[in-house]
């Protein structure tokens, strides 16, 4: 019986004023990326992010009035762009089951310099793609375990066919997204045969799928090192049977790194945050549902905003605290990783955004 787990949330930075000094943190990383979570909440269950017996009808979703409204968030969002940020990636739980959420977006694909996307499970993107497109989303990616239905319904837990996913991909591509990207969590003995049908079906599509090593994120999936699938193990498979050659990453600290196939038919990405350690170039910071920051996917605790947002501080004072936040940054968690480390308490994925 698997024991229940409960998100961790609290803490506070200490904050001095913000003095339009550029902002690094201890190890000199600058701010780039803010991953925004709009929801815990999620209509899958995956095995790996949100299993069932922990996230069931008892499990204490963060309450409704503690989420931030698309005003505070867009707020928030202009705040970071202030501060340096050039990327916002809308994420959850499952951002399309937030009602209305080209709202959201129509607000912040307004904020100059943004570089502005989302990641969903494509379970409703059928329906909102042209919505979200108009109100200014560039750009999507899209989870997808395998294509075997039998496979992917026992990952998503939600008797969730593929079928549906790819109408989702389709909408998405003729409301004229681009480009799209899949997702792929790769897990040994549970979808590792997948890898090749899935790198065969996108090539030459113009879509790219990222294999993304299994992490220990959270504390509830039972993660293990020996299910873990080496990125380099994926290259090599995907390689043997579609030569590839490495491509130059389009930014520093980009999370994929790219290969691309040597005769044309496009690339794909691999994310090693398990086997090759990214931190050293990490620039990602993510804001969860309920306002609170995050300055690692690995973290043990947060630095709450909400009761600024909400008592009526000043911008500047709530720059102060991000700053603040972001410049006693020390986090490399994925660069001392061990199987001690990975038992460690540590706030859900779904709670502060993939
Ligand atoms: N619901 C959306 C979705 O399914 O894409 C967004 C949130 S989800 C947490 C974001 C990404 O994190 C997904 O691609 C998911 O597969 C990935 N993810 C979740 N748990 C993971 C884990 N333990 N290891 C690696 N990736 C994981």
């Amino acid at each position: 019986m698997m024991q229940k787990v409960f998100p961790i949330r609290s803490a506070q930075a200490a904050a001095p004023a913000h003095d339009g000094r550029p902002l690094a943190d201890t190890l000199g990383r600058a701010l780039r990326d803010l991953r925004i979570s709009v929801t815990d909440r999620c209509n899958f269950r995956c095995v790996y992010c949100m299993p069932r017996e922990v996230f069931d009808h008892d499990f204490k979703f963060v309450a409704r009035e503690e989420i931030l409204s698309f005003e505070e968030i867009a707020r928030m969002a202009r705040l970071f762009a202030g501060l340096g940020a050039k990327k916002i990636r809308l994420t959850g739980g499952e951002p399309l089951v937030r009602r209305d959420l080209h709202r959201l977006v129509a607000m912040l694909a307004g904020i100059p310099g943004l570089d502005l996307t989302l990641t969903t499970n494509g379970s409703l993107l059928a329906k909102q793609a042209q919505a979200l497109k108009d109100a200014g989303l560039q750009r999507v990616t899209v989870s997808l375990d395998s294509l075997d239905d039998a496979t992917f319904k026992a990952i998503n837990d939600a008797d969730f066919p593929v079928s549906k996913v790819l109408e989702g991909i389709d909408a998405a591509a003729a409301a004229g997204m681009a480009p799209i990207k899949i997702n792929m969590v790769v897990k040994r003995g549970v979808n590792d045969r997948h890898v090749l049908p899935m790198a065969e079906r996108w090539r030459g599509t113009g879509r790219i799928v990222r294999f993304i090593e299994y992490m220990d994120v959270g504390s509830t999936n039972g993660w293990r090192m020996d299910e873990v699938v080496p990125s380099a193990e994926i290259v090599r498979t995907i390689g043997e049977r579609f030569p590839l050659e490495p491509a130059d990453p389009n930014y520093r600290g980009e999370v994929a790194e790219r290969w691309r196939y040597r005769d044309g038919a496009g690339e794909i990405g691999v994310i090693s945050s398990v086997t090759q350690a990214f931190c050293r170039d990490c620039n990602r910071l993510r804001l969860s549902a309920d306002g609170a920051l995050y300055t690692c996917l690995f973290a043990q605790r947060g630095h709450e905003l909400k009761h600024l947002l909400r008592g009526g501080a000043s911008d500047e004072a709530i720059v102060s605290e991000i700053a603040a936040a972001w410049r006693a940054r020390e986090d490399r968690y994925s660069e001392l990783r061990t199987a001690e480390t990975a038992k460690q308490r540590k706030i859900e994925m779904s709670y502060i955004g993939g």
